[in-house]
């Protein structure tokens, strides 16, 4: 083997590595799918041109990643492995092909196959998850990790509403498989609500579930609403399976959610192959993402005949999806400052359309991106959308061909571009801050993210408003709102006196208001809704927590030395803490409302007409960290009943479900807050 082959081999493995362990580990990875699979296939090839080179430990042998220690490990008999990839129609006709040559060499005549035909079904965008369930019974629960040992997540998965926690006629044990996932709208919600917090969005829906599961506190699970569909068994004890469909009908009728919208028995490869091109043509429609389809061989002696190598089965495969990829020009790259001062850049794009959506902007995250992309205004470049993802440049085309008429390199301004003021990067930090302390469009955006809808919760006061009171210096800082007057506001552009009467009766009503609500509304750096509703809890008070020393902080489960360093900084600040106490003499404080109560991780269902509009009261339930359940099974934990309940009650009652009249369910709200 020449040495350029030996070193590429070593780089690829060293690479594909460290991007797992981002992606299996710490659900943050670096380069999109697309990018990691052209790097995976190029090591398969040169493998297979160099057999002298194998390893055992070689990526291309092994499943996923190490499990992270800190869950407790979950060893399985029967390994969950991956699968071989296809990437074009073509390539499933010669999967086929493969398929009945190596049948053929164990004497098995393709009639078999014929006869058995293929199972084709979504790939769902998740994380894959086996479920135990003992004599019909939930007994834990783990993710994938390196095949043979996943990650318990069992109390994590006990919050998740699909989930059946006793199945009708179990048999003595089953092992069922599936994808936990997250819909592409309430991936959208929780981003928005990241952003808004100042905390790191997630890259995609497949990231942001597995984040959302691998959670050492399960009320943040709870707290997310992901969702399960199941494809798959392990070991089964007590029950005969003789081919993949009668496996599907039996966790179907076993109470599992199955997605039969997205399943197709396909009697030869060419349905498959239909199948493939139909869902990538329709797979935006989904209210979740794919990244592909899978193939089975359907008969299960077959499949055994069939076997595994190394780390997938010989009898499925994984048809993926090309990336949703167009070329255009940037036209312009600029600068926008942020609540806590990080400056964004972002390019602005001439209109493409990247299937069915026209992409004008991208965001190119920092600095050290837009360096390592070396990406330049007036540059030809390649743009990507992922589903709901923020559209991001994959690559300058004008850097990779060399093109010497180029605009010059971009740099982050050294000025903030609202206010003027120094921007500066801290060590080890990839975001560029504006330093100036009376920065006019930073204190605009804490100021509105003060009386936004999860913080105080004024109504009315949006962002025009707020700018709009900003400039006239008539609101400076938090407590200022609660100075206002009727007179004042009613002179406001487009207020008049109707809107000024509303504005005062809500900011008066945000006079009470609970800790957790008030630490979160004050904006500090990496304090999101969650965290701060962890901090009321422990610290009870804001004193308290002003004055907590680093260890007290780090104490807390979700605190690191980053978010310990900016509460300590916020709390140290002269600035700051004035303003907080003036903010004080306006504000009462209630005891905490939290997330931790009766309602948190509970499955609730509704029967009967309520007297409050019943989406409303899936609202507060999932608000309080609550799940809403599809239909009435043994998993369901309240049944809320209003006038003229229906067959539901007597199915919960004969189930044992806890039964809650109308009023009963406000009390165990109203109880909380
Ligand atoms: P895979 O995702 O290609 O296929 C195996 C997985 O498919 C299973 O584990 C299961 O979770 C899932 N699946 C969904 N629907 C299924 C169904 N109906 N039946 C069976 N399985 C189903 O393989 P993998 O080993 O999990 O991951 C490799 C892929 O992950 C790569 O191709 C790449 O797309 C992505 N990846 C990306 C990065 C990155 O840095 N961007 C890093 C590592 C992996």
């Amino acid at each position: 083997m020449n040495m350029d082959d030996t070193a590429r081999i070593e780089e690829l493995r060293k690479a594909i590595r460290h991007h797992n362990d981002r992606y299996y580990r710490e659900d943050a990875p670096e380069v999109s799918d697309a990018e990691y699979d052209a790097l995976f296939k190029e090591l398969v090839a040169l493998e297979a041109r160099h057999p002298e080179a194998f390893d055992p430990d070689s990526p291309t042998q092994r499943v996923g990643a190490e499990p992270v220690a800190a869950f407790g490990a979950v060893i399985r008999d029967i390994p969950m492995l991956s699968l071989a990839n296809a990437f074009s129609g073509e390539e499933l006709l010669e999967f086929d092909r493969r398929t009945r040559r190596f049948l053929k060499t164990r004497g098995i005549s393709e009639n078999a196959l014929d006869q058995s035909g293929y199972v084709a079904e979504t790939k769902i965008d998740g994380l894959a998850i086996e479920l135990v369930y003992e004599h019909g019974k939930f007994a834990r629960g783990a993710t994938r990790g390196d095949g043979t040992r996943g990650e318990d997540v069992t109390s994590n998965l006990r919050t998740i509403g699909d989930l059946p926690m006793q199945i009708r006629n179990g048999p003595a044990l089953l092992e069922v498989r599936g994808e936990i996932y997250m819909t592409r709208q309430d991936f959208a919600a929780l981003n928005r609500g990241r952003e808004r917090d100042g905390e790191p969005v997630f890259a995609n829906p497949r990231n942001a579930a597995a984040g959302s599961l691998r959670q050492l506190d399960p009320s943040i699970t709870a707290s997310r609403r992901l969702h399960l569909w199941v494809y798959g068994t392990g070991r089964v004890e007590g029950a005969a399976i003789g081919s993949h469909s009668e496996e599907l009908d039996l966790l179907e009728g076993s109470g599992f959610p199955v997605n039969r919208r997205g399943i197709r028995q396909c009697p030869t490869i060419n349905e498959a192959v239909d199948f493939y091109r139909e869902m990538d043509a329709e797979k935006e429609k989904l209210p979740y993402e794919i990244d592909g389809v899978v193939i089975k061989v359907n008969d299960a002696s077959l499949q055994k005949e069939l076997g595994e190598i190394s780390r997938f089965p010989r009898w499925a495969i994984a048809a993926k999806f090309s990336p949703d990829q167009a070329q255009t020009t940037v036209e312009d790259i600029a600068v926008f400052v942020g609540r806590t001062g990080i400056l964004t850049p972002v390019a602005f794009l001439s209109p493409v359309v990247v299937r069915g959506v026209t992409v004008r902007k991208a965001t190119l995250h920092n600095q050290d991106m837009i360096d390592a992309k070396d990406i330049r205004v007036g540059d030809r470049v390649l743009v990507q959308r992922a589903g709901e993802v923020i559209p991001e440049i994959v690559e300058s085309l004008s850097a990779k061909d060399g093109s010497t008429e180029r605009g010059e390199r971009f740099f982050m301004p050294d000025r903030c571009p609202a206010c003027g003021s120094a921007v500066k990067r801290a060590p080890g930090e990839s975001a560029h801050r504006c330093a100036g302390a009376g920065c006019a469009e930073k204190k605009k955006r804490s100021l509105r993210h003060f009386v936004s809808r999860n913080a105080m919760d004024i109504a009315g006061l949006g962002t025009m408003i707020v700018s709009a009171l900003a400039d006239k210096g008539l609101v400076t800082e938090p407590a200022d709102f609660y100075r206002l007057d009727r007179e004042t506001l009613a002179e406001m552009d487009r207020l008049g006196e109707k809107s000024a009467d509303n504005l005062i009766r809500e900011i008066e009503k945000s006079r009470k208001v609970s800790l957790s609500r008030f630490l979160y509304a004050l904006g500090i750096p990496h304090v999101g809704e969650h965290l701060a509703d962890v901090l009321a809890r422990r610290f009870r008070s804001v004193e308290a927590l002003g004055n907590a020393s680093e260890d007290e902080l780090m104490a807390v489960h979700e605190v690191g030395t980053e978010v310990a360093e900016s509460i300590r900084r916020f709390f140290a600040s002269q600035e700051e803490t004035k303003s907080l106490e003036r903010l004080l003499r306006e504000v009462t404080l209630l005891a905490s409302e939290t997330k931790s109560g009766n309602v948190a991780g509970k499955i609730f269902l509704f029967t009967g007409t309520l007297s409050m509009p019943r989406a409303l009261a899936q609202e507060r339930v999932r608000k309080e960290g609550g799940n809403i359940a599809a239909g009435i099974s043994a998993k369901v934990n309240f049944l809320v009943t209003g006038e003229d309940p229906g067959s539901k009650l007597a199915k919960a009652k004969q189930l044992g479900i806890t039964v809650l009249t109308e009023s009963e369910f406000i009390k165990m709200l109203d109880e909380k807050n």
